[in-house]
């Protein structure tokens, strides 16, 4: 199937001041969108255009088929990725805070190693909370496209340390746009994904 450009679940504007909506209409409209275009371009006439995404990610990083991978997994990560913010940020429940503070030592512990890990990753690459099949709290860091999607781990967060995610509104300074990202969490979909049954994997 040829897949569309995801809608954004609010207006290209609304993430301002924490996220530009120049950085929207590149991040979202200009780099989300080719990896959807190139994606339908590789799977046209292939065994891959019967699959949804889901199965595209599986299979392509399986066959080690690197360019139908690293589109299929760059439109599940920014999708992931937009889905995690909300205009104004929001708070977490006491119940996953709990679950945080449990897992990472507090909040603020949470926060500092996930930052850490977002903004030590080297080179492009993304940061993420996961779930481990057993249940486990986790941080990751993955290079590139790779994710955690299909791997046994759930994904519950991530941020997407590409420079084309900052480099309009922060130039070259990560730890400003970690800063700003925080502003943004929306920990009900974290919650979403921590409650959903191994929704991605
Ligand atoms: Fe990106």
């Amino acid at each position: 199937m040829a897949f569309n450009l995801p809608e954004l679940p609010y207006r290209m504007d609304a993430l301002a001041p924490h996220m530009s909506k120049e950085t929207l209409e590149f991040h979202y409209g200009k780099h989300h969108k080719k990896y959807v275009d190139t994606l339908n371009g590789l799977m046209e006439g292939t065994e891959y255009a019967s699959m949804n995404l889901a199965d595209v990610i599986v299979t392509s990083r399986e066959k080690k088929d690197m360019k139908v991978f690293n589109n299929a997994s760059q439109v599940w990560n920014h999708t992931f990725f937009w889905n995690g913010l909300t205009p104004g940020g929001s708070s977490p429940s006491g119940d996953l805070e709990a679950k945080l503070s449990g897992a990472f030592g507090s909040m603020g512990e949470f926060k500092k190693k996930f930052t850490e890990t977002a903004v030590n990753t080297f080179g492009s690459g993304w940061a993420w909370l996961v779930k481990d099949s057993s249940g486990s709290l986790k941080l990751l860091s993955t290079s590139n496209a790779e994710g955690p999607f299909g791997t046994g781990d759930t994904a519950l967060l991530t941020v997407d340390v590409w420079e084309h995610a900052y480099y309009i509104d922060h130039r070259n300074a990560r730890p400003k746009f970690l800063e700003a990202f925080w502003s943004l969490v929306n920990w009900e979909f974290v919650e979403k994904n921590f409650n959903e049954k191994n929704p991605t994997s």
